[in-house]
């Protein structure tokens, strides 16, 4: 795919800037939803600003980002890279920094208002951290971070009196139903889940699943891993963890729910049983949106839903039996501690074996069960003894793909 399709939006300078604009850094921007994030900005530069966009590798696409977007910073981890995009934005204001150092220096910059964590996986954690500490208002895409340090990440928020705004299409709907009912408690969420490419499949048909049938999702076009993690169901796992921290809930006020027609994005039930839904056609670029504008809704060309059309909007329970990842997280759900951690380091290390054709679609569910029983169980983690389970859960998981 050419840079230039990648970017689906003409490359434009934000310059000229006025002092109601609001300032986006945009943390994982070459991948599924920071470039998403960019057409949405791109419609509103009145009232939108970039100031910060990083990637991993991919230096070409971030070369061109910052070449339309005119940022402050733009940081590569992979300190490889550094010369290449330093030479390519030699003429312009942007500085260049690399490294996961980069990475923290960049989220402590004080030229910006929100952060969308919009990094895949564990990497996402230590930079918004250090954007809870600078007060920065937190548009959350990477629910890993709630999963590895929910505890530490909510209360540094409060700490900090820093907003967490969620991205995640689910933890948006929850969130935009609770709008105006902060004093009515929440008797229990309805997640919804699309079921994935496998739903209604068995374990003998998932055991010869292969990468690219995984990577067919087929209600929404996502990062590689969170679309594997939508086949085995543990994305809706980690999604259950993340709830309970953004919402404060109890795991038995978590209810999962498969919908394969991804219209209603999830449900808060009250307690005189009243259930508000947020609906919509799956499209990430609404809840991004809706996060960076909050609490206003601002104009948007996206496509509407339409009534007319025939439409059937359907509900079952998910086949815990067979996609026993959501099994798997809820143990952690309700065990506490680091164990939501152990459990999403061994599924990234898994997931990016199967996504290496090294491990099949249900070894990802063998090698998670295998890292919970053998990884201490720590009840009250640190944060360093965070990052020590995050570091010991990998190392165990990969040593299950040799074997
Ligand atoms: P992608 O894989 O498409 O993009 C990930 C981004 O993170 C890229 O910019 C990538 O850079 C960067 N990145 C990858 N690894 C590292 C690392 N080790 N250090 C620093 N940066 C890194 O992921 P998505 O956009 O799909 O997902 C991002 C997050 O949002 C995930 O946590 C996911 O669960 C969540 N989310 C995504 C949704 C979606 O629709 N995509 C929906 C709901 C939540 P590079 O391109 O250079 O590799
Ligand atoms: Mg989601």
């Amino acid at each position: 795919m050419s840079i230039q399709t990648q970017l689906k939006y003409n490359p434009i300078t934000t310059e000229g800037s006025s002092g109601t604009v609001k300032r986006i850094a945009i943390f994982g921007s070459t991948g599924s939803i920071g470039t998403q994030s960019l057409e949405v900005i791109a419609a509103h530069l009145d009232k939108f600003s970039v100031e910060i966009l990083t990637a991993h590798t991919n230096h070409e696409l971030l070369i061109a980002q910052a070449l339309a977007f005119r940022p402050k910073y733009v940081v590569i981890t992979d300190e490889k890279k550094y010369v290449l995009i330093k030479e390519a934005l030699s003429g312009t204001n942007t500085k260049v920094l690399a490294g996961e150092q980069g990475l923290i220096d960049a989220a402590s910059y004080s030229g910006y208002d929100i952060m969308l964590a919009a990094i895949v996986g564990y990497a996402g954690l230590k930079p918004t951290l250090k954007a809870i500490e600078s007060g920065k208002t937190i548009a959350l895409a990477n629910k890993e971070t709630l999963v590895v340090a929910g505890d530490i990440i909510m209360q540094k928020a409060k700490d900090y009196k820093v907003k967490i705004i969620p991205v995640d299409s689910e933890h948006s709907a929850i969130f935009q139903c609770l709008v105006g009912e902060e004093s009515n408690p929440i008797e229990k969420i309805i997640l919804t889940a699309s079921g994935g490419p496998f739903l209604g499949r068995k374990p003998n048909f998932l055991v010869n699943v292969k990468r690219d049938h995984a990577l067919q999702h087929p209600n929404w076009t996502m990062g590689a891993k969170i679309t594997i993690d939508s086949a085995t169901l543990m994305n809706k796992g980690l999604e259950m963890i993340e709830a309970k921290w953004l919402f404060d809930l109890e795991p038995e006020q978590i209810q999962v729910v498969i919908h394969p027609q991804s219209i209603i994005h999830s449900m808060v039930q009250f307690q005189d049983g009243s259930i508000k839904a947020q609906m919509g056609l799956p499209d990430m670029k609404l809840p991004i949106h809706y996060a960076f504008t909050y609490p206003k809704r601002v104009t948007t060309n996206f496509p509407r839903y339409d009534f007319k059309k025939p439409n059937t909007l359907t509900f079952e329970e998910p086949d815990v039996k067979t996609f026993r990842n959501l099994t798997l997280a809820k143990e952690a759900l309700n065990k506490g501690g680091n164990m939501p951690c152990i459990l999403n380091a061994a599924n990234e290390i898994a997931v990016f074996a199967f996504l290496k054709n090294r491990v099949g679609f249900l070894d990802i569910t063998e090698m998670v069960e295998r890292t919970m029983e053998k990884v201490p169980f720590i009840e009250h983690p640190t944060l360093d003894e965070y990052y020590y389970s995050d570091g010991e859960a990998r190392v165990f998981a990969a040593s299950l793909i040799e074997m």
